[in-house]
């Protein structure tokens, strides 16, 4: 098959007869076949995608083909596609087969978009590395010795490979764009409640964003239009009309910009020279095509991490009390009563890395802890949001990088939980503020290891945020 850029080619060549879906589709699967090692799929539909493909096909040449049409999309496994299975990268979910389609499949599919497969990922999407997946790990396909990133790593390999054009994955506080950034490709997590969570199984309720990767922004835009907005099941989704976004990220609405950047992000001494000589490289480039770049204090950084982990996994102590053997999935054999079945389910089917967030999330929420941590820690995620609402008014975007490194060796970081942790350094920012925010590929390190770029805006500038992307892709 022809290496098409964008959708946008995909679709002319389909109305032209030059192309069919169900070519595409072949061409995908030949990918995910010869890629298997990667580990980045936990089940592929092939027979229903080539089914769908020739249903669309027909749809083509009845001029009734939607928007999406010759799209082919993977899902992180903690999207619900009715009557198919959905685990959250856990044995908790075993034989879990989902029961109606999250708002953002049936999106998808209305628009003729076809789902290939479910993929890889950090179980329950806690982690940054994607080796705490019950499926074991996924491989970045540029070293098979490193990391993709996580938790979303199946969706960005996926991407990075050409498995599938665009992936939905989730991102509760980096898990969408650092992977991207590891990986090479776009990553977007939108404003908090942009887009429904239903059907999304939940990890921080109050974080969780569903996210777009792609290899271009204007594919990632036409996904975003298609899936945003209000939704019936979802009332905490904004009722903001959606713009149509794919149509306007070529023109950008402004020729110069200003942007923030942090002292912080710059004097680190925890940060890869390589990631902080991309970071000034970007500010020069930027400052030379005329945009005004202000170096921020920004002291506030150093508690976003804290602040994140004491309140997700407060959130995820909650959220995943659910799973208790007997409503879902897994159940333990060796029970004797009520109790035993709760324990020895849980204790058997969730991972040490969920184990532990459910230890830590129970322990800040104890009536004892509760004002030391959880209450303080929502009152500093207020501070964060006004300091960062206070600098998008005065600025653009802010720029930083995804994380403080490129992708590590696999087992680097696994003995040290906290070290793993502070790959999320520099991306929870987005969600513990709730604001919109990109990764882009903007460069390689000595070893050929990608360096993304985050990009952070104002609440629901998602169209400037990606317009600005599309800018920033053409400026390295
Ligand atoms: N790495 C972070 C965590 O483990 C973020 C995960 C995510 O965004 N799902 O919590």
């Amino acid at each position: 098959m022809k290496d098409y850029a964008t959708l946008r080619d995909i679709q002319l060549d389909l109305s032209r007869n030059a192309i069919t879906c169900e070519d595409i589709v072949k061409h995908h699967l030949s990918i995910i076949k010869s890629q298997a090692h990667l580990n980045a799929f936990l089940s592929v539909f092939e027979t229903e995608a080539l089914h769908q493909a020739t249903l669309i096909d027909k749809k083509v040449k009845a001029g009734t083909a939607g928007k999406l049409a010759g799209l082919v999309v993977g899902i992180k496994d903690v999207l619900s596609y009715q009557h198919h299975p959905v685990q959250a990268g856990s044995k908790i979910l075993d034989g879990f087969i989902a029961q109606y389609n999250a708002t953002t499949i049936q999106r998808l599919l209305d628009e003729d978009a076809i789902i290939i497969g479910r993929q890889n990922c950090d179980e329950f999407g806690m982690g940054s590395s994607n080796e705490n997946s019950a499926f074991g790990p996924v491989l970045n396909s540029i070293d098979t010795q490193r990391v993709p990133g996580g938790s979303s790593g199946g969706s960005a390999v996926a991407v990075q490979t050409g498995m599938c054009r665009i992936a939905l994955g989730s991102d509760t506080g980096g898990s969408v764009r650092q992977p991207a950034g590891f990986c090479g490709v776009i990553g977007l997590k939108p404003t908090y409640s942009r887009i429904s969570r239903y059907g999304l199984i939940a990890y921080a309720s109050s974080f969780d964003c569903i996210g777009i990767f792609g290899t271009q922004v204007e594919d990632v835009a036409r996904v975003l239009e298609v899936i945003a907005g209000p939704d019936e099941y979802d009332s905490t989704v904004s009722q903001k009309p959606v713009p149509k976004y794919s149509d306007e990220i070529h023109q950008p609405s402004k020729k110069r910009y200003r942007i923030a950047y942090f002292n912080e992000t710059s004097n680190s001494s925890g940060i890869q020279e390589e990631v902080k000589s991309t970071l000034f490289n970007t500010l020069d480039k930027l400052k030379e095509s005329d945009n005004t770049l202000h170096a921020i204090d920004f002291p506030l950084l150093e508690y976003t991490l804290p602040t994140y982990y004491i309140l997700a996994t407060a959130e995820a102590s909650s959220n995943l009390s659910r799973f208790d053997g007997v409503r879902y999935g897994y159940r333990s054999a060796a029970t004797t009563n009520l109790e035993s079945l709760y324990k020895k389910t849980r204790t058997e089917a969730f991972g040490k890395e969920v184990q532990k967030r459910i230890l830590l999330g129970t322990f800040v929420l104890s009536a004892s802890y509760y004002d030391a941590y959880y209450t303080k820690a929502q009152k500093v995620r207020q501070l964060i949001r006004n300091k960062i609402k206070e600098i998008l008014s005065n600025h653009d975007f802010i720029i930083m990088p995804v994380s403080p490194t490129t992708a590590f060796k696999l087992g680097d970081h696994t003995t040290d939980p906290l070290e793993m942790y502070l790959a999320d350094l520099f991306s929870v920012l987005a969600n513990v503020a709730g604001v919109p925010a990109i990764s882009v590929p903007c460069s390689v390190d000595s070893l050929g290891l990608p360096i993304g770029m985050q990009v952070l805006a104002n609440d629901f500038e998602e169209k400037e945020l990606l317009q600005f992307s599309d800018y920033l892709m053409k400026l390295n």
